[in-house]
């Protein structure tokens, strides 16, 4: 006799069509309304450099909302601080990184498939 889920949809696990995984192993960062895996050439990112105090922030804005079960901003952004060996904070789905690498994170995140542009002067 099959087994009780042949033929049905429960039959096999349900995978993540990105990481190939089990949805509950699976930590792709997923959009908090849709569910769908955001992909970084999704996510075209604004880098800009402010001055605040006298001081440059470098902003980087445009990642979308994570779900809060695969929210991968805060180890984006403890990469980003030790890359550049920078404080930085997160601000809802904005990045902020004390000083100015605002061409240097352009390409970083180029690199990684997200349509980045420098923006602002
Ligand atoms: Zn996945």
């Amino acid at each position: 006799m099959p087994g009780l889920f042949h033929g049905t949809p429960l039959e096999q696990p349900i995978t993540c069509e990105h990481c190939a995984k089990p949805h509950a192993h699976c930590a792709c960062p997923r959009d908090r309304h849709t569910g769908q895996v955001l992909l970084p050439k999704d996510q075209p990112l604004r880098i800009r450099r402010e001055q605040r105090r006298g001081k440059f922030v470098t902003v980087i804005a445009g990642f979308a909302a994570r779900s809060e079960r695969t929210d991968d901003l805060p180890a984006i952004l403890r990469q980003l601080k030790s890359k550049i060996a920078a404080g930085g904070t997160l601000d809802g789905t904005t990045l902020e990184l004390q000083g100015d690498h605002r061409d240097r994170l352009v390409e970083h995140f180029k690199q990684l498939g997200y349509p980045a542009k420098p923006a602002g002067g």
